[in-house]
């Protein structure tokens, strides 16, 4: 594990299922050891990620698969929805979403994060583990009736400040860094919203990161220069301001520095043929199609196929 200085939570040794352990004030229950079907045929060691509806993807490599800001029901208008057959295949554990480890959540905005939702899947797999920032745990637990313990257990709460701590959790076959990152806005709009960014490293040359909706703003990541600099991920999903702004740009570079960026959280109106989008999107890499998905070692560069579609 990487040395950064600013970490809250530091379980170097591997820990065993259901054992819970304190961390300075952040309770981490390890994820339950849990056999699942290999779902993504022919090549399954392969990094595959996979466009849900705005920042929601999946990462899948091996026999692990993370789901990010999955669960939601809002598209204000302007953003997608995740449809409804990707939905239900979610919910129902379909290939390829079967054997899901965690859902992870950046913030609590309604295009990112459905409390109902995320109970009622949380209950329907008992092997997955949620990470959300505190406020929207809080959120979650006023809006719906909470199961039981088994529910409870497995919902981890992260208590972040910006330009504060970094979060470190060994969980099982993975491990959860977690940063704060102001939501876009700053420092006049969403000042009050605490936005999550996740590196999850699935193995010693894979991590993947997720910023949620983070603003673009160098002071944000400035304070957590040793963190992003201890890994490199091997790729990012970056809110698509960040790939078409300067400032959001040079973060990428200089801090946030994985191989591959894919920018998510497109308008809706963009259009799915790249000959037809703005000038300003030549030569960027973004998801906009639901179910579209990418091997990230094929040897083809731009492996970009649907699996629900057709
Ligand atoms: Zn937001």
């Amino acid at each position: 594990m990487h040395s950064t200085s600013n970490c809250r939570c530091r379980c170097r040794q591997p820990l065993s299922a259901k054992k819970a352990v304190k961390l300075a004030g952040l309770t981490v229950l390890l994820l339950v050891v849990h056999c699942k079907p290999l779902a993504i045929a022919d090549d399954t060691h392969a990094l595959h990620s996979h466009y849900l509806a705005n920042a929601g993807v999946m990462v899948a490599k091996g026999e692990t698969r993370l789901l990010f800001d999955p669960f939601f029901r809002n598209d204000y208008g302007v953003y997608q929805l995740v449809p409804a057959d990707i939905e239900a295949a979610i919910m129902a554990g379909m290939p390829p979403y079967d054997g899901v480890d965690a859902v992870f959540v950046s913030h609590y905005h309604d295009d990112h994060f459905d409390p109902a939702l995320v109970v009622a899947y949380l209950l329907k797999w008992p092997g997955v583990q949620l990470y959300a920032p505190q406020q929207a745990v809080d959120v979650m637990l006023q809006a719906v009736e909470m199961p039981g313990r088994d529910v409870l257990d497995r919902i981890h709460g992260l208590e972040l400040l910006a330009g504060g701590e970094t979060i470190e959790i060994h969980a099982d076959e993975i491990e959860i860094e977690a940063v704060a990152i102001a939501h876009a806005g700053w420092p006049s709009r969403n000042t009050d919203i605490d936005n999550v960014a996740y590196r999850v490293t699935l193995d010693a040359s894979t991590s993947v990161v997720h910023l949620g909706d983070a603003d673009k703003n160098r002071e944000h990541y400035e304070p957590h220069r040793d963190f992003w600099h201890a890994r490199t991920a091997r790729l990012a999903f970056a809110p698509v301001w960040l790939l078409l702004t300067e400032p959001g740009r040079q973060v990428l570079d200089e801090y946030v520095r994985a191989q591959q960026v894919i920018g998510v959280h497109v308008y809706d109106q963009v259009p799915r043929d790249p000959a037809d989008r703005p000038e300003e999107f030549d030569g960027l890499d973004i998801f906009v199609t639901p179910g579209e998905f990418r091997n990230h070692d094929s040897a083809a560069p731009a492996d970009s196929q649907s699996l629900l579609t057709d």
